[in-house]
């Protein structure tokens, strides 16, 4: 499946843009989802759209509530109370484990706090936390917060490896900084600004070797990229529901934690992580499910939880290779039009150019994103600017056509032309 990155003959015109859509064999899946009339959506790893089964999925749920209140949590077709486990064992295929070794659950900053109290146990001159200097600022907040609970200064023990140009970070420098005093490695898989898709089995081999565990932020990759976390040995990881998943606004996170740490207790425990079979014994004393559903706390987010029924069957027809292998040609494809139909106009791409380090999205960057970006929501084309320059473009592929990518990068030329993107103010440190 690797390809060179812009090995292929890729053309300028919209007449060859047309005949990659003609060729694509995902190009059906985009009437599954509601797309605004006229605008071309590339922000879909911020939050993915509704599809119609994610919405019939919704309306099932509120449904078996107005129908049979309490009784949903047992009855009907979709009880409530297996929900959690039900998409874990969805979601499986696409980071490569075992049913029980998923669960859907929490938020993924709530994963994390849960994943680090379960697996951080420091002792035995093994203190430290391993990350990132360009981790999301979520994950650094929560694991400075589980060193302080632990009593350990941040400031000695958490340990970034920082970027070197601002955009990627080296694998050859995160193993470089693995000793015997670090007891935990948390990463990216995939950085949420540059796009840089790392060498997960790289580099949880390399942590082995130290005797350190490691986990993995996925939520940039899942539904984008296709994971082995089991057979490569991964200790745990985490991701979101909302983004390349589509489960909708706020949609309950996922874990995973591997088959042979099964059965550690929990870090943060609640009466959701018990044997299904006990949970209303209501015991003092917990009994934990055997599989990943251990680590849930309180009672999930039903309606939260619906639509990812939908979604994830979406993904289960399409297929996760077919998936990553058309995603790659529409960042190449993105990547060479920019070049040849952008020249000279002060864009930059900050994304790994091979396709074995890049996720879902490009980052292109320009002195003046935020506020071309501001003006291509204008035109209808939908990104998100991320400070200091950058302009993320994720062509997802269950939904966004080769014609759609030809169209913003013609769009981008008319505003760089025309200049139009001095009508719009400033609008740095605003969410998109
Ligand atoms: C989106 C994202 C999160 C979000 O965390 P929430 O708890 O869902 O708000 C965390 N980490 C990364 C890398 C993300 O991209």
């Amino acid at each position: 499946m690797q390809r060179e990155p812009l090995g292929e003959s890729f053309g300028t015109t919209e007449e060859h843009a047309r005949r990659l859509d003609e060729g694509d064999a995902l190009s059906p899946f985009r009437d599954e989802f509601y797309l605004e009339e006229g605008s071309v959506y590339l922000d879909g790893n911020s939050l993915g759209p509704l599809s119609r089964r994610s919405e019939v999925e919704a309306l099932n749920a509120l449904r078996d509530w107005r129908e049979r209140g309490i009784r949903g949590w047992t009855e009907g077709p979709q009880p409530w109370f297996y929900l959690s486990e039900k998409l874990g064992a969805l979601t499986a295929p696409l980071v490569g484990a075992s049913p029980e070794e998923v669960v859907v659950t929490g938020q993924t900053t709530v994963n994390l706090h849960q994943l680090v109290a379960t697996f951080f146990e420091p002792g035995n001159g093994r203190t430290k936390i391993l990350a990132t200097g360009l981790d999301f600022p979520s994950d650094i907040h929560a694991l400075k917060s589980q060193l302080r609970l632990r009593g350990l200064d941040p400031a000695e023990h958490l340990m970034r490896v920082p970027s070197r140009d601002g955009r990627l970070v080296e694998e050859r420098d995160i193993v470089a900084a693995m000793t015997e005093e670090v007891a935990l490695v948390v990463l990216p898989t995939v950085l949420y600004r540059s796009g840089q898709l790392l060498d997960v089995e790289h580099l949880t081999r390399e942590a082995h070797r130290w005797g350190i565990l490691v986990g993995f932020d996925a939520a940039h990759s899942v539904g984008a990229v296709p994971h082995s976390f089991a057979p490569w040995g991964v200790d745990f990881a985490f991701w979101c529901g909302y983004k390349y998943l589509n489960g909708g606004p706020g949609a309950p996170a996922g874990l995973y934690v591997a088959r042979e740490h099964l059965g550690r207790r929990p870090g943060l425990a609640g009466w959701f992580g018990s044997a299904k079979d006990r949970q209303f014994d209501m015991e003092h004393e917990l009994t934990p499910a055997e599989g990943a559903g251990a680590y849930q706390i309180g009672t999930p987010h039903v309606l939260s939880l619906a639509p990812l029924l939908g979604s994830l069957e979406v993904f289960r027809d399409a297929g996760i290779e077919r998936v990553r292998e058309k995603s790659l040609r529409l960042t190449g494809y993105l990547a060479y039009l920019v070049e040849h139909e952008l020249s000279g106009m002060g864009f930059g791409i900050g994304s790994p150019r091979e396709d074995r380090r890049r996720g879902g999205h490009l980052a292109l960057e320009h002195g003046e994103a935020a506020r071309i970006c501001a003006a291509l929501k204008e035109a209808g084309v939908v990104a998100d600017f991320r400070e200091p320059n950058i302009i993320r473009l994720a062509p997802v592929a269950l939904y966004v056509s080769y014609t759609d990518v030809w169209k913003t990068v013609t769009v981008l030329r008319k505003i760089m032309a025309q200049k139009s993107y001095e009508n719009y103010e400033n609008t740095r440190g605003v969410v998109a």
